[in-house]
Parts: structure tokens; sequence; C-alpha cells
């Protein structure tokens, strides 16, 4: 049956409406590049066998290749027919590998002041990729240089393209929250979600045969904990919440500010994770001389990644932050500055974990 998406397109296919939907919103004008969000998840999730390269959490530079290399340009999700996209299984050289450092030669060797840390890869070579490996390169040219960080996870999608993609059944979206869980006793590893996801956000587990991915810490969430990456974030730009939570920041930053942008919304998955799109500098010349009309993150580039209405969304931002510097009232700054932590950013999951 075809069904019309809140982006207005239809779309073959069942669309999973869960009773309520959690999201997350990331305000992409905070992200500090400290990968607490990648590490906290990482001590959390993925520490068992099999899972030595599984970042769930990961950390972007943009402009940049992503995690995995490429994975813009994979394929997957679905097309304006609602047909599904031609796409491929990311490897796990494209992911990055899982690298081992000399730490015994350096720490306990003797040889401290004449060997150093290096990293080798699984095949016992020089890695040449990795989930960070082009941290901080960015984009433009001098004195234009630009980049901004992408935190991404599972977007828990609406229409998940793993979900009808999975021939044994193994992927499912919860009905109370909608979050999307592989069952990994009835996953077989044939890894077709792994092709079918656009945003290429499932591991492999090579050991256990089986996929595995972002579980929006739902163990966590079900006893009031806000999700490790975002209650770890020092950034304090990664808010949690029911999308129809009229009073939770949310709601508001999506629906009511209409700021919060989802990710290549073109994919057609309908994800519910949603992005402020960053603010920049203005554009300066050889000279040093402004020019207030550019700035220096190409908006065009900002549109390829989170649709037609950045550059609306990026006025509205610019706006509000002069009512601000004004000393007027903006609602939508006080959201986005989260003066009170935890209670203004997760607002239903303030239970501090070590309480528990
Ligand atoms: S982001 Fe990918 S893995 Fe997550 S629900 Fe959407 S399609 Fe599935
Ligand atoms: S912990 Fe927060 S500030 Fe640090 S990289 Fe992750 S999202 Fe960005």
């Amino acid at each position: 049956m075809s069904e019309k998406t809140d982006i207005g397109r239809e779309l073959d296919g069942v669309l999973q409406k869960p009773k309520r939907q959690l999201a997350m919103v990331f305000d992409l004008n905070k992200c500090l590049g400290c990968h607490t969000c990648s590490i906290s998840c990482k001590r959390q999730w993925t520490r068992e066998e099999g899972m030595d390269n599984m970042w769930w959490a990961v950390v972007n530079t943009m402009p940049g290749k992503g995690t995995p290399k490429n994975w813009e340009g994979m394929g997957g999700g679905w097309d304006e027919k609602g047909e599904p996209r031609p796409s491929k299984i990311p490897t796990r050289d494209e992911f990055g590998d899982a690298w081992k450092f000399n730490k015994e030669e350096v720490f306990h060797g003797g040889k401290g002041k004449t060997v150093y840390l290096k990293p080798v890869n699984t095949k016992g070579e020089d890695p040449d990729w990795g989930p960070n490996w082009d941290e901080d390169e960015g984009g433009g040219e001098y004195p234009n240089s630009h980049f901004f960080y992408l935190p991404r996870i599972c977007n828990h999608c609406t229409h998940p393209a793993c979900l009808e993609a999975c021939p044994r059944g193994a992927i499912y979206k919860r009905d109370e929250d909608g979050v999307v869980l592989i069952n990994d006793k009835q996953c077989k590893g044939f890894r077709f979600c792994m092709e079918a996801c656009p945003y290429k956000r499932i591991y492999y587990n090579h050991v256990r045969d089986v996929t595995q991915k972002c579980i929006f810490c739902f163990p966590r969430v079900e006893k009031g904990v806000a999700p490790a990456c975002a209650r770890q974030c020092p950034g304090r730009l990664r808010f949690v919440g029911y999308l129809d939570d009229e009073n939770g920041p949310i709601h508001k930053l999506v629906h009511k500010f209409k700021v919060a942008l989802p990710l290549h919304q073109e994919y057609g998955t309908q994800p519910n994770v949603y992005y402020v799109p960053p603010l920049s500098p203005p554009a300066v010349d050889m000279h040093g001389k402004v020019d207030p009309s550019k700035p220096r993150i190409p908006t065009e580039y900002l549109e390829g990644l989170f649709g037609p209405r950045v550059k609306d969304v990026l006025a509205v931002l610019e706006a509000e932050k002069e009512k601000k510097a004004k000393g007027l009232p903006s609602e939508l700054m006080d959201t986005l500055i989260v003066y009170k932590w935890p209670e203004n950013i997760f607002p239903d999951f303030v239970q501090d974990p070590a309480n528990l």
C-alpha cells in the first residue's frame, strides 16, 4: 500500500508507525569533535568478541569520506518511486579495522626512548583507513577552509530499509518507542540489512555471524536513563525525547521551530535523528576582506546533506542569535542553549545511571 510520508512523498512499503517515537536532535553548532560519545558507546556495548571494529556512534569530519569510507555513494534506501535503490555491503576495510599497538614494546620493553606507538591492522599491515582517518581535514581552499563535525548513529527510521530487507524477520521496530532492533537469535548473518541501510550503520560480527548496530541504549531508556552518547556528551548537543511530547525539546526543534532536519531525507527511510545545521563565519578574500554575503561553509554543500530548507533554517538561527545578543527573548535559543542539564535536554531520561 502506498502512503504519504511527513516529507510529502508517496512511498510503497510498510511504514512502521509505533505508538510513540523516540528521537534525537544533534545541534551541530555545539559539537566539539571530542568523541566522548563514541567512546562511551564503545565501552558500554561493543566490547564483546567480534565487535572490535564496531563504532555504533561515530563522529565524522565534514566534508569528509565518513564511516564507512564514502558511505554516501554506496546506495541503499528507497528511490523516488519507493523502489529499493541498488547498494553494496560495506567491507570491514571500508569501516576501518581495529588496530593493535606495540604497547608491550613501548611501555615494558625498555625501549621507551627509541620506539613509539605504531598501529597495525588485523592483516599485520600499516593501516590505510580508519573510522576517523580524515578527522579535521575538511574542505575548501585557504583562507576559506572549513569543516564541522557530524555525529551519526542508526536513525531508527520509520521506513527502515534494513527491516524490509531481512528475509529472516530478525529486525523489528518496537511499538512502545520506535527503537529498531535486531534479534540476534533470529539473525543468520545474511547482511541484506547492511546492504539496504543507506546510512551504513550496521556492522557484521564475523565471530558470531550476526549483524549488530545501535540499540538506542534501550536497557537504559527503559530505566529513565539517557543513552550513553547523549548523557556523556560534554557539548550537551544531543537532545533525546519523544517526537509527540509538545513540551519537550525534540518536538519544539523539529516541529515548532522547524530548525532540525534529517540527514539525506531523499534516501526515503524517514530517519528519526535530526540535525540543527552548522552556522559558519563569513567568507574572506586573500587580503582578509570579509564578504558577509557568503558563508564559509557553502550553503549548497549543506543543502546536499540536509535538504533545501537549510537556507531558511540558517536564517532563523542567525535572526534568533541576534535577538538574544540584543537581550531580547528567544525561546529557540533558550532551547538550544540548555540552561538546565539534564532536564532541558532529555526531560524523560534524567535518571543518573550511578544511582540505579
Ligand atoms: S539507519 Fe539504517 S539500520 Fe538504522 S533503522 Fe534506518 S535503515 Fe535501519
Ligand atoms: S561527545 Fe558530544 S561534543 Fe563530543 S564528539 Fe560526541 S557529540 Fe560531539
